[in-house]
C-alpha cells in the first residue's frame, strides 16, 4: 500500500478543517498531455453514494466521453483526524491514474472503500464499463511522446540512484508521467555500490537479535539524559522509556527497537543538528518503505546486523549483493512502463528553469544534443552528494584538517550538481559543513571493496603496532578521528571464521575471503601469532589486544567504552585486512521539508521543486548513522515522487 505509515502525511495535516478538504476535492483533469483513456463514458456529472467509517459518503463524479475529469466529495461524517489522507489522495489517484485500482490508506480503510465504492456507484451511472476500471492499471493507455529536444513530463527526476529511482516509481505508481535524466552511461550512483545496509525497527527479524546489558545501559544512558536538548528529545524519551518498559514487562524474545529509539539514537548520533520533523519521516516510515521496496519485487533476508556505525542491530539485508538489489528492482519496475517511463543515460542536467517563481522544468545535455524538458508538475532533484568534487569538499569542510587528497569511498559522478543548480536559484543549502568519513578504505583505492567486517560486533580494530586503540562500535566520526591519530592512519579489521565459517563465505562486497587473501587484500592465520607476523604487527601486542577484546566480551564492557558485544574472537583461523580513513558520505545539502518541497534562502516553499536522497541536508545533523542513509534515500525518495506527481 503507497502510503502505508506514512506518519509525515499524518503529521503535517491532521489538523485541517474538512470544510477544506471538501473543496480541495475538487479535482481538475491533470494531464499535460492526455490521450485517450479507451474509456467510454455518456459526459455529464453523477452522484453516488456508498457508506464509510461514519456514516455514508457521496461524490459528484464528472466525466467527458473519454476520462474522469473530477471528483467532489460532497457530504461525508468520518473523523478528520483519520479519514483526511483518504480524501486527499484518493479522489487524485483515481484521476490522475483514471482506474478505480488504487491503493486504499492504512489506518483509513472504512473510508478508502468509501470513497472508491461511492465514486463506483457515481460512475455506474455514466454507463462506462466498471469492471474495466477497476481492473485498469493505473494510467495504462497514455502514451507519451519522447523524446524531443523540448519534451514534457508530469514528473522529472534528476538522477538514477535510489532516491531517483525510488521517486521515479513512486511518480508512475501515483500516476505520473516521468523522464529520469542520468549523466552516467548506467543507473545506480553510489547506492549501487553501497554495502547492503538499510536500517529500520522491525520487531519481527529483530526477535532473533540477544540483548546484553550492554544494550539496556545505552537504552538507559538516552532516556535519562538531561538536560534535553528540545522538546523533541524529551517526547522520545518518555515514549521510549514507556515503550522499553512495555517490552520488558511483556518477556518478548529479541532486542527492543522501534522507531522512535531509532529516532533518538540518530538525532544523538547526528549531535542533535538532524531536524526533528525529518527525523520523524526517516525512522517513521523506513519499514513501510521496506515493505514498499519488497512489494516492487525487492528480496530481502531476514538477518539483522549491525553495520559500522549504526550504533544498535536493526541494520537489514537485501538478497542481492551490495546496492544491487535496490537499483535493479526500481529499474526492473521502470523499464517496464515503456508508454510513461523514459530514462535518459549519459545526459547531465545543467540549469533549473524557472518561470514566475515556479520551477517549471530543467536544461540538460547528452551527446550531441541539448534538451529543454518541462515538469508539468514537480522536478525532482536526485543527484547524490559532493564526496567526489574535491573542490566542494575544500569550500565547505570545517570539520577535518584537510581532505585535499582525501581518497574516496564515492562514484565519480557525486559532485553535488543538484546541491549547485539547486542554490543558483536560490534554495538554502543546509549541514554542508558536515562530511562523513568512514575509518574503512582500501588503503589503495579508498573504496570500501576489501572490507572484512561482517559486522559490529564480530571485529576489533588494531593500530600498525598491533594495540587496540578506540570503541570500534561507536560513532563514525569519532571512529575515523581515532584513526587519523595512529601511525600512518593505518589500521587492520581482526576477525575470525565465526565470521568466514568457509573460505568461499563473502563480505558485503560480495568478495570472499579466499580471493581476497589472493588478491593480497586480506590475512588469514591459525593462530593469533601466525596473523601477526603475516600483518607485520608485534605477535605479543595482537594477543594482548585479542584478549582485551574477548574480556571486554565476557564483562559486556571495557575502558574504550565499547558497548556491542557478541562473541569471542577465538575460533581460527584467525582473518585481518587493512584500512585507512576516507570520505564517504555527504551530511550537508538541500533543504526540504517534510514533503520534500525545496525550501529557498527566506524559508519558503520553491514551487515545484523536490528534492531527496544525498542531495539534501538537515535530516542527518554532524553524523550520520552507518546504515541510515539507504533508508533515507529510498524513504525520501519515494515521498518525493509521490508529491511530485500528485501536485497540482
Ligand atoms: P542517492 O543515494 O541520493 O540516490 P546516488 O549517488 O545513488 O545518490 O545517485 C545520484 C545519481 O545522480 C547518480 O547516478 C549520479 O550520476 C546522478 N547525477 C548526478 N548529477 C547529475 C546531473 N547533473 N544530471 C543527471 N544525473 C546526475
Amino acid at each position: 500500500m503507497i502510503f502505508d505509515k506514512f506518519c509525515w502525511f499524518k503529521e503535517k495535516g491532521m489538523k485541517r478543517i474538512l470544510l477544506k478538504i471538501l473543496t480541495l476535492a475538487l479535482i481538475a483533469g491533470i494531464f499535460a498531455c492526455a490521450s485517450s483513456s479507451g474509456l467510454k463514458f455518456n459526459p455529464g456529472t453523477y452522484q453516488g453514494t456508498a457508506a464509510g467509517f461514519g456514516g455514508d459518503i457521496t461524490t459528484e463524479v464528472t466525466v467527458d466521453a473519454g476520462r474522469i475529469l473530477s471528483i467532489k466529495i460532497v457530504s461525508q461524517n468520518d473523523t478528520p483526524e483519520i479519514s483526511k489522507e483518504a480524501f486527499d489522495r484518493i479522489p487524485k489517484a483515481i484521476i490522475s491514474g483514471q482506474t478505480l485500482a488504487v491503493d486504499t490508506v492504512s489506518g483509513a480503510t472504512f473510508s478508502s472503500d468509501g470513497i472508491i465504492n461511492a465514486v463506483t456507484a457515481a460512475l455506474q451511472k455514466s454507463g462506462v464499463d466498471i469492471a474495466a476500471l477497476k481492473n485498469r492499471k493505473p494510467g495504462a493507455g497514455e502514451a507519451v511522446q519522447l523524446v524531443s529536444k523540448s519534451d514534457s513530463a508530469d514528473v522529472v527526476v534528476i538522477g538514477a540512484g535510489g532516491a531517483g529511482l525510488s521517486a521515479a516509481v513512486s511518480a508512475h505508481q501515483n500516476g505520473a508521467k516521468v523522464i529520469i535524466l542520468e549523466k552516467m552511461t548506467k543507473a545506480g550512483g553510489n547506492t549501487i555500490n553501497c554495502g547492503t545496509a538499510y536500517n529500520t525497527a522491525d520487531p519481527a527479524r529483530q526477535a532473533a537479535v540477544s540483548m546484553t546489558d550492554a544494550h539496556r545501559a545505552s537504552i538507559q544512558q538516552l532516556i535519562t539524559k538531561s538536560p534535553a536538548h528540545s522538546p523533541f528529545e524529551t517526547e522520545l524519551q518518555q515514549t521510549v522509556k514507556k515503550q522499553y518498559d512495555e517490552f520488558v514487562a511483556s518477556g518478548k524474545p529479541g532486542i527492543f527497537d522501534s522507531p522512535e529509539w531509532h529516532m533518538l539514537q540518530t538525532y544523538n548520533g547526528g549531535d542533535y543538528l538532524g531536524k526533528p520533523e525529518l527525523i520523524r519521516v526517516l525512522a517513521g516510515n523506513s519499514l513501510a518503505t521496506l515493505e514498499w521496496l519488497q512489494s516492487n519485487g525487492m528480496e530481502w533476508t531476514n538477518d539483522i546486523w549491525t553495520v559500522l556505525g549504526a550504533l544498535w542491530p536493526r541494520t537489514h539485508r537485501p538478497v542481492k549483493p551490495l546496492g544491487t538489489g535496490f537499483i535493479e528492482t526500481n529499474l526492473k519496475y521502470l523499464e517496464a512502463q515503456k508508454d510513461r517511463v523514459v530514462i535518459l543515460y549519459d545526459t547531465k542536467a545543467t540549469e533549473l528553469i524557472v518561470q514566475n517563481g515556479r520551477v517549471t522544468g530543467v536544461k540538460a545535455t547528452a551527446p550531441g544534443v541539448d534538451y529543454t524538458f518541462t515538469a508539468t508538475k514537480g522536478l525532482v532533484i536526485a543527484t547524490g552528494g559532493f564526496s567526489a568534487n574535491k573542490e566542494m569538499r575544500q569550500k565547505f569542510n570545517t570539520q577535518w584538517p584537510n581532505l585535499d587528497n582525501a581518497s574516496s569511498t564515492n562514484h565519480t559522478g557525486a559532485t553535488g550538481d543538484g546541491i549547485i543548480m539547486a542554490e543558483a536559484i536560490g534554495a538554502n543549502l543546509v549541514g554542508m559543513e558536515w562530511i562523513q568519513l568512514l575509518p574503512m578504505g582500501d588503503p589503495k583505492t579508498g573504496s570500501l571493496s576489501g572490507n572484512i567486517e561482517q559486522g559490529v560486533e564480530d571485529r576489533f580494530f588494531v593500530n600498525k603496532n598491533g594495540d587496540r586503540f578506540m570503541n570500534e562500535a561507536g560513532r563514525r566520526d569519532d571512529m575515523t578521528k581515532a584513526l587519523f591519530a595512529q601511525p600512518d592512519a593505518w589500521m587492520w579489521v581482526i576477525c575470525d571464521s565465526q565470521s568466514y565459517p568457509t573460505p568461499q563465505v563473502k563480505n558485503n562486497f560480495n568478495e570472499s575471503i579466499e580471493e581476497l587473501i589472493n588478491a593480497g587484500r586480506a590475512f588469514g592465520g591459525n593462530t593469533i601469532e601466525e596473523l601477526a607476523s603475516k600483518i607485520g604487527v608485534p605477535a605479543a601486542n595482537l594477543r594482548k589486544a585479542t584478549d582485551d577484546f574477548n574480556a571486554g566480551v565476557a564483562a559486556g564492557k571495557d575502558s574504550f567504552g565499547r558497548s556491542l558485544w557478541r562473541i569471542k574472537i577465538d575460533k581460527p583461523p584467525y582473518y585481518a585486512g587493512a584500512r585507512i580513513p576516507t570520505v564517504h558520505h555527504t551530511m550537508g545539502g538541500i533543504e526540504i521539508n517534510t514533503d520534500t518541497q525545496v525550501i529557498n534562502k527566506s524559508g519558503q516553499i520553491i514551487p515545484g521543486l523536490y528534492a531527496a536522497g544525498e542531495a539534501t541536508g538537515g535530516i542527518h545533523g554532524a553524523n550520520r548513522l552507518g546504515g541510515n542513509a539507504v533508508a533515507d534515500i529510498h524513504t525520501f525518495g519515494r515521498i518525493a515522487g509521490a508529491n511530485a506527481a500528485l501536485a497540482r
